[in-house]
């Protein structure tokens, strides 16, 4: 079985990502299983997804913990052990990180048991898509190529029936099928690559579960919510150009998380400490004073 593991935060599209592989894998031939896990939290908090792909019938479920292959999109999960990015990262034939550093210099910054591969990502989808961060695309064909499905076609194919199935427009897809086809592209000859699945016998996920207090979620500390700090989340930061700003308050109002305030002159000030990067208020503007850039900051 090959096992593919996609790490990201809520509105990466890592969730889609995962079922473009499973597509490609079904359309292929192969017996295809996805699934991501997210909680309660929104959009920028860490979320994962899996694929496994396999000869025979899928028995295994839940979280895959000794990938074949690990793809990230945002580096600055690999320094939060909450995501769990390095859990079982020394079964993984490569990790794909979406940076524009170098493999090598992002190798020894990790000290991971596995090839690291770097590929940007986002400057592909801001250079072919335009604006967003949602990157299912690019991230679905980079796992296809990385795992070795193919041909580049097929994967496109399979790329084109999610983004159907999420509704979007005719022209997007077609640049979101061209970001995805140069990525295809440029992962294809990279020779770091996991086996593609060999029959064999399935092994059975035996889950074992915890009784009493250990199998439902218990509050440990209460009153700690302004310690968690969701600025980390985010992946576009909003800023506010005062100079074209008319204090007209909606995005003090509209904010979901009470991040932006009002200062003295009824300017609105983002507080970028819990900000955790909506880009509602960038949404609803009214005389879009509010632009996005794109977060650097590993916090
Ligand atoms: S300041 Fe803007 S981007 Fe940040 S949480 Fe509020 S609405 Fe979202
Ligand atoms: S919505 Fe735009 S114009 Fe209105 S207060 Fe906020 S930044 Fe200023």
């Amino acid at each position: 079985m090959l096992r593919i593991r996609f790490h990201g935060r809520g509105g990466h599209g890592v969730k889609t990502a995962s079922r473009i592989v499973g597509t490609a894998a079904f359309l292929s031939g192969f017996y295809a299983q996805d699934s991501p896990i997210y909680g309660a939290e929104r959009r920028g908090a860490a979320v994962a997804a899996y694929t496994r792909i396999d000869t025979k019938p899928i028995c295994e479920r839940g979280a895959v913990a000794e990938p074949d292959l690990i793809l990230v999109v945002d580096e600055t999960l690999l320094a939060d052990p909450a995501a769990g990015v390095r859990v079982g990262c020394e079964f993984a034939s490569a990790l794909l990180v979406n940076s524009g550093k170098e493999g090598t210099a992002l190798a020894t910054e990790l000290r991971l048991p596995c090839p690291i591969l770097t590929l940007d990502l986002t400057a592909v989808v801001l250079a072919v898509v335009g604006r967003g961060s949602a990157q299912s695309a690019v991230l679905g064909a980079a796992a296809c190529a990385l795992a070795g499905l193919g041909p580049l076609e097929r994967v496109l194919e399979a790329v084109q029936r999610e983004l159907v199935e999420l509704g979007l427009e005719a022209d997007e897809q077609a640049r979101n099928l061209e970001a995805a086809r140069r990525v295809y592209a440029d992962l294809s000859a990279v020779p770091a690559r996991p086996r593609l699945p060999a029959s064999g016998q399935v092994e059975l996920h035996r889950p074992t579960l915890a009784k009493g207090a250990a199998s439902r979620p218990i509050i440990l500390a209460v009153g700690n919510a302004a310690a968690r700090h969701t600025g980390r989340w985010r992946v576009f930061r909003p800023v506010i150009d005062q100079e074209a700003c008319t204090r007209c308050g909606v995005c003090f109002a509209l904010c979901p998380d009470g991040a932006i305030t009002l200062d003295e002159r009824a300017y609105p000030v983002i507080d970028y400490e819990n900000c955790k990067g909506c880009m509602m208020c960038y949404q609803e503007c009214p005389v879009h004073c509010i632009s996005e850039r794109q977060e650097v900051q590993a916090w």
